[in-house]
C-alpha cells in the first residue's frame, strides 16, 4: 500500500473502513473493545475506529512514569474527545526504577522495562477485566509499513482477522483466549499518512514538535540520535537527561551506545 493510496479510494470508504468490514463485521461478537494506548497516533486511530462500531470502548495506558507531559495531557484529552475511559496501568514501578533494578539500560534484545511495565501489567489487566466483564477484543495499533520486520511478520494478516493473544505475543497465556479475549490489528495495512489523515489533527502535539514516535520520552532502547533529539528538545527533555545521567552514574553504564534504530512491537517505538 503506498503512502497516499487511501486518496484513490471512493469517498465513502476513504479510510478503508469498508475494506476492514468493521461496521458490519459479524466477527465482532464481544460487546467491549479495549485499546492499549501509548498516546501515539496508531493506538489513537484504533480508538477512533473502535468508536465507529457502536461497541463499548475503553483504553488501557501502561504508564512507565517516563512519558512527556504532553503525552499525559493527551491521554486525558482523548478521554473527552472520544467519550471513553482510559485506565492508567502502573504497578508501582517506572523506567528509572527498572534500570536501577536490572543495572543496565534497555536494549534491542533486553527490554525488561517493556516486559515489567507493559506486558505483565496489561496481561493482569486483561485477566481481571475478562473475569469482570466477560469476552472482549483488544485492538492493537501496529502497521506493516512501520518496518521490514513487521511487514514480514504480518504479511499474511489483514485487519479483519482476529488472533488469540498468545499468537500475537508468546508472553500472553493461552487462558486469555479461553476467557474470550481476542486480539485484532485493525490498521495493519494503513500507512502513516492514512493514520494522520484519519485523525485530522487530533493527534498528540509531540508529532508537530518533530517526534517520530510517541512513548517513553525518550525510549532508552532506541538509537542515540533519537535519544539526543529528546534530551535536547525542551526543558522536560533536559530534565530527563539529568535523570538518565544520574542513572548512568548509579549503574556505571552509559545510555548512549551507538545503537541503530530498532522497533519494539509492544511499546510501538
Ligand atoms: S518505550 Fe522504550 S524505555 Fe519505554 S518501556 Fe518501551 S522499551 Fe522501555
Amino acid at each position: 500500500m503506498n503512502q497516499r493510496s487511501h486518496g484513490q479510494r471512493k469517498q465513502s470508504d476513504i479510510f478503508g473502513l469498508n475494506r476492514f468490514g468493521i461496521e458490519s463485521n459479524p466477527t465482532i461478537t464481544a460487546d467491549l473493545i479495549v485499546v492499549p494506548c501509548s498516546g501515539g497516533k496508531d493506538s489513537q486511530a484504533c480508538i477512533k475506529l473502535a468508536k465507529t462500531t457502536g461497541k463499548r470502548v475503553i483504553g488501557a495506558f501502561c504508564d512507565t512514569k517516563f512519558e512527556h507531559p504532553l503525552t499525559y495531557s493527551h491521554i486525558d484529552r482523548m478521554q473527552n474527545l472520544y467519550g471513553i475511559k482510559i485506565y492508567r496501568i502502573n504497578e508501582g514501578s517506572s523506567v528509572p526504577e527498572q534500570v536501577i533494578r536490572h543495572r543496565e539500560f534497555p536494549g534491542i534484545r533486553h527490554r525488561f522495562c517493556t516486559k515489567n511495565l507493559k506486558i505483565r501489567p496489561s496481561k493482569r489487566f486483561y485477566e481481571s477485566l475478562s473475569r469482570e466483564a466477560g469476552p472482549f477484543e483488544v485492538w492493537i495499533g501496529v502497521r506493516k509499513d512501520e518496518s521490514t520486520a513487521r511487514a514480514k511478520r504480518y504479511s499474511g494478516l489483514i485487519g479483519d482477522e482476529i488472533l488469540c493473544p498468545h499468537e500475537f505475543m508468546s508472553e500472553y497465556p493461552k487462558r486469555l483466549a479461553a476467557n474470550g479475549v481476542m486480539f485484532r490489528l485493525p490498521i495493519i495495512d494503513w500507512s502513516a499518512d492514512d493514520v494522520f489523515d484519519y485523525l485530522g489533527g487530533e493527534e498528540n502535539p509531540l508529532y508537530s514538535h518533530g517526534a517520530k514516535r510517541v512513548g517513553c520520552f525518550p525510549c532508552l532502547a532506541v538509537s542515540d540520535d533519537q535519544m539526543r533529539w529528546a534530551f535536547g528538545h525542551d526543558e522536560f527533555g533536559r530534565n530527563q537527561w539529568r535523570t538518565v545521567h544520574f542513572l548512568e552514574q548509579k549503574i556505571g553504564k552509559t545510555a548512549l551506545r551507538n545503537d541503530t534504530y530498532n522497533s519494539c512491537s509492544f511499546c510501538n517505538i
